[in-house]
């Protein structure tokens, strides 16, 4: 069996199906997987095979099955055969899991010998791929080495019957890891029930560092508005909105409004945080979302964290990474009290080393179906099915939201989310963390695949990497690679019309791309290329990097290109910006200083939230357009919406057609001018853009013939945006692909790089033919 069957209670569960069954043979671990050998007569043997798929332990999957018949040889009873692993390794380490029923229940039965204890664990829950060092995943390569088991743990750890069997991280009151209370020079701080002292300074408005599973959280009571704006101002983190903990999903239910399959994504053993829509008049703190509708909520996961839920009074926990913007989660206590002394008021401490940085993972359902925003703790380093073998390659991904993907054979394993590669601590993660993935999957690279950008840091890395290697690089361009992500997600060979609506990436014209319409293949003569059918019309993107995070300099960019007058005083007041500004802005644009031309749709958002919100800074990148989303999504939906029209004429490769956006721009204008309400006018824009690419794709299979249409980048987030995108291409009877395991914004980028490479390099072999 191959699959995740290793380090996930497999062996045991196995052991007790053929004792029930009566049934004689032997399991061991190999390196693809496991092998059973299983003697006794076919009716129970049958039992056995059916109840082996649909009883499967929690953390298990079952990738697949090879059943081969074989001579009875007499056997009498099952045995449990510790293997010996050699050779490449396919089965590495399992994700981390939260905590599970039965351990929740001994943590907090008085009876049991574990009561109370903040590092309970068993075979069906606890950390797994943060506290690993190497593979095989066995206690020596964790950093559980330097505890000793008890006497009892060790007959838990060694009984195939019993929960712990094996279960490497297994600890008790008498042999495990221990907490303790620090404050933040690294001085003891005297506390007989840390878990209690921590209540009550959480409880007194205080900010405190806690330990966590995948790194440090720094958290306070999210009910506090004093508290919460400390920890902001502290952290040097002002609008993006802050994750809460919360007890158990009747707490959750109380503060949001959720749908049962939020429900149900909050209790998968993954244990993500999830965006939800928070209820009017909870008692979370404005001060935690400002701005917008929802909350990303989600539940206690490691036994230390349940044990603070314990208080009654403790009823929501701002709960966020413990780092200073976008430098990596902290998990060393050293670097804690280095980075995080002038944040917190204290720590919870404890003396077991977490080896993988993983932040939280987030989720939100986007038109009905969950879609990861952030894939980190949870899930990683589970393999990502890939439509085709491939031979051992890196994927880089792109520049921010950096994720890489290691591939061979027919899986891709992405890294945890790095955070953004433009700082030094940043690339550093990146370093570490790829050496620890290199080494768990045993892959040595024969290719690096990158971002076509020059500049980006992650590419003139590979290219060294790369030249010190001896291998090839191959550059994809960057919405190309969000489109194949989602059609090797869904195994489509293409050609598809790819929507690719995105921030920004580079174009094969030097310029900033980001709202595309591309017909794109992962088979035929050359996977490494694609036809880019229509984008929306370029526009100055005053100031470059700059206006990303000003999105009135967009707005002006915008309103000039669409020939709006810009020395009228309603176009200041809209944009809350001085005449004076908005002429320098203007004269940038004319004269062509530090002003790239983009066609990035989340570019439009900015500009048009500017304009409708007086957005005129953002203190993270999605800001204004998260605020446009939260404001049109209860409208009901606007037909037809403003006009983006395609320009006329015939297509070829090399002109693709043109969404213009200047008639958007005056109907949108006039709808404010007008004292149209802006939750209407953020819908009808919403409705606009979508239909303009519905429209965009009924163009190109005039043309192509292609009925299906894949739909990727980070505009894919916006639940608005998606839903209507959706509908509008099912009306039009388009068969319509969306992500499912990998994020459609730059997380999920390096999986459809090493896709393109991954189809580039199969299609070599072939043409090399049965002589090559
Ligand atoms: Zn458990
Ligand atoms: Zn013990
Ligand atoms: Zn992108």
């Amino acid at each position: 069996m191959r699959g995740v069957v290793q380090g996930v209670g497999f062996r045991p569960f196995v052991y007790r199906l053929a004792a029930e069954e009566g049934l004689a043979g032997s399991i061991g671990n190999d390196t693809d997987g496991v092998t059973i050998e299983i003697e006794g007569p076919l009716q129970k043997i049958e039992a056995f095979l059916s109840r082996l798929q649909s009883q499967t332990p929690p953390l298990a999957r079952i990738d697949s099955v090879t059943v081969r018949p074989l001579a009875p040889n007499g056997e009498t009873e099952f045995r449990i055969i510790s293997s010996q692993v050699t050779g490449p390794v396919s089965t590495g380490i399992p994700a981390d899991a939260a905590t599970c029923a039965d351990c929740l229940n001994e943590l907090l039965d008085p009876a049991d010998r574990r009561y109370r204890y903040p590092f309970t664990n068993c075979t069906n829950c606890g950390p797994r791929f943060t506290i690993t060092r190497r593979i095989p995943y066995d206690r020596p390569q964790t950093s559980m080495a330097k505890f000793t088991m008890c006497a009892v743990c060790q007959a838990e750890y060694d009984d195939p019957l019993n929960r712990r069997f094996h279960a490497q991280p297994n600890a008790c009151w008498d042999c495990g890891p221990r907490l303790r209370m620090e404050s933040p020079d690294g001085s003891p701080i005297l506390a007989n029930d840390p878990i209690a002292s921590t209540i009550e300074r959480l409880l007194a408005g205080e900010i405190v560092g806690l330990k966590g599973i995948g790194g440090f959280h720094l958290s306070v009571d999210a009910t506090n508005s004093i508290a919460v704006q400390r920890l902001r101002e502290r952290k040097h983190r002002y609008g993006k909105p802050l994750a809460v903990m919360v007890r158990d999903i009747e707490a959750a239910r109380e503060l949001c409004l959720l749908a049962s399959a939020e429900a149900a994504q909050l209790q998968t053993p993954a244990h993500p945080i999830v965006l939800v829509r928070a209820r009017e008049n909870n008692r979370i703190a404005p001060e935690v979302a400002p701005g917008v509708p929802w909350l990303g909520i989600f539940l206690p996961y490691a036994p230390l964290q349940h044990l603070l839920f314990t208080d009654p009074r403790v009823g929501a926990l701002v709960m966020t990474s413990a780092n200073l913007s976008e430098e990596p989660i902290a998990i060393d206590n050293e670097e804690a009290r280095t980075r995080l002394g002038k944040i917190a008021d204290a720590f919870l401490m404890h003396d077991r080393e977490i080896l993988q940085r993983c932040d939280d993972s987030v989720i939100a359902l986007v038109d009905r179906a969950p879609q990861l925003i952030r894939r980190a703790r949870g899930y990683v380093p589970l393999g990502i099915e890939l439509p085709f073998e491939v031979p051992p390659m890196l994927a880089v991904g792109g520049h921010l939201k950096s994720v890489f993907t290691l591939a061979q054979g027919r899986f891709a394993y992405q890294s945890q989310h790095l955070g953004d590669l433009e700082n030094l601590a940043g690339l550093e993660f990146f370093q570490e963390s790829l050496a620890h993935l290199m080494r768990t999957f045993e892959i040595e690279p024969e290719v690096v695949v990158r971002d076509l950008h020059p500049g980006y840091l992650s590419s003139s890395w590979a290219n060294d990497w790369a030249t010190a290697r001896g291998i090839p690089v191959v550059a994809v361009q960057h919405h190309h690679a969000h489109i194949a992500g989602c059609m090797a997600e869904h195994e489509l060979n293409g050609p598809v019309i790819g929507l690719s609506l995105d921030g920004t990436g580079y174009g094969t014209d030097g310029k900033i791309w980001g709202g595309e319409v591309l017909i794109c293949w992962l088979d035929g003569p050359d996977p490494a290329s694609f036809d880019r059918f229509a984008h929306l019309e370029y526009v100055p993107m005053p100031g470059g990097e700059a206006a990303i995070r000003e999105p009135w300099r967009m707005a002006v960019g915008h309103l000039h290109a669409a020939g709006i007058d810009l020395g009228d005083p309603a176009i200041a007041e809209f944009l809350g910006a001085a005449p004076k500004e908005l002429a320098l802005m203007r004269r940038m644009i004319e004269r062509g200083l530090n002003t790239p031309l983009t066609s990035s749709c989340g570019r439009l958002f900015d500009a048009v939230a500017a304009v409708v919100l007086a957005r005129h800074t953002v203190d993270y990148e999605p800001q204004a357009a998260i605020e446009l989303e939260g404001i049109a999504m209860d409208e009901p939906d606007e037909d037809p919406g403003y006009r983006c029209a395609l320009t006329e004429g015939d297509w070829a490769p090399r002109e693709p057609l043109q969404i213009r956006i200047d008639s958007l721009w005056t109907e949108l204008l006039a709808d404010l001018r007008r004292g149209v309400s802006k939750p209407r006018i953020a819908a009808r824009f919403h409705t606009g853009v979508a239909r303009a690419f519905v429209e965009a794709a009924v163009r190109a299979r005039a043309l192509t013939g292609i009925r299906q249409v894949a739909m990727s980048g980070g505009c894919m987030h916006n639940r608005q945006l998606a839903r209507l995108l959706r509908m509008g291409l099912e009306a039009e009877r388009f068969e319509v692909f969306q992500h499912e395991q990998v994020s459609p914004g730059d997380g999920g980028l390096s999986y459809g790089q090493a896709a393109i490479a991954g189809a580039i390099l199969r299609n070599r072999r072939l043409s090399r033919g049965p002589h090559g």
